[in-house]
């Protein structure tokens, strides 16, 4: 299946379609996203139907407590090592795609910039957008 957010891993091996629109899209300037991105935020597609994406293809896991105190699940390609999907244990609906697996990476519209208390000045990320110290809600 293809979809206006479809994507996978640099290898291939690992491929999501998403149904319908992402509830969030966000950069985030946590110290995990920097860690994981090996530079300064990590850029995601959230969706809030686990159901409305496909999963094609087997990712490794590895799970975190994150800056929010909840517990991540990164999961990526064994193969080429790409990160390209994560989920949070306390909220088992919600998937986020990594922005730059789409197919076509400008679908990504970025609302907000989060964890921006976490940010540094050399990663300079759109000035327009609204920036939360930490994760709202
Ligand atoms: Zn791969
Ligand atoms: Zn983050």
């Amino acid at each position: 299946m293809t979809t206006r957010y479809s994507g996978g891993c640099a290898c291939g091996a690992v491929r999501y379609a998403a149904r319908g629109e992402p509830v969030f899209q966000n950069h985030c300037q946590c110290v995990d996203c920097q860690k994981r991105s090996g530079t300064g935020h990590g850029s995601y597609l959230s969706f809030a139907g686990r159901t409305h994406v496909e999963i094609t293809g087997e990712a490794s896991k590895w799970r975190i407590t994150a800056d929010s105190g909840n517990d991540k699940l990164h999961a990526f390609c064994p193969t080429c090592g790409t990160p390209v999907y994560l989920t949070i244990v306390a909220m088992p609906d919600v998937i986020a795609i990594h922005a730059a697996s789409l197919d076509d990476p400008a679908a990504f519209a970025p609302q907000a910039i989060t964890y921006g208390a976490r940010g540094h000045g050399w990663d300079a990320v759109d000035p327009t957008l609204p920036v939360f110290e930490r994760m709202p809600g």
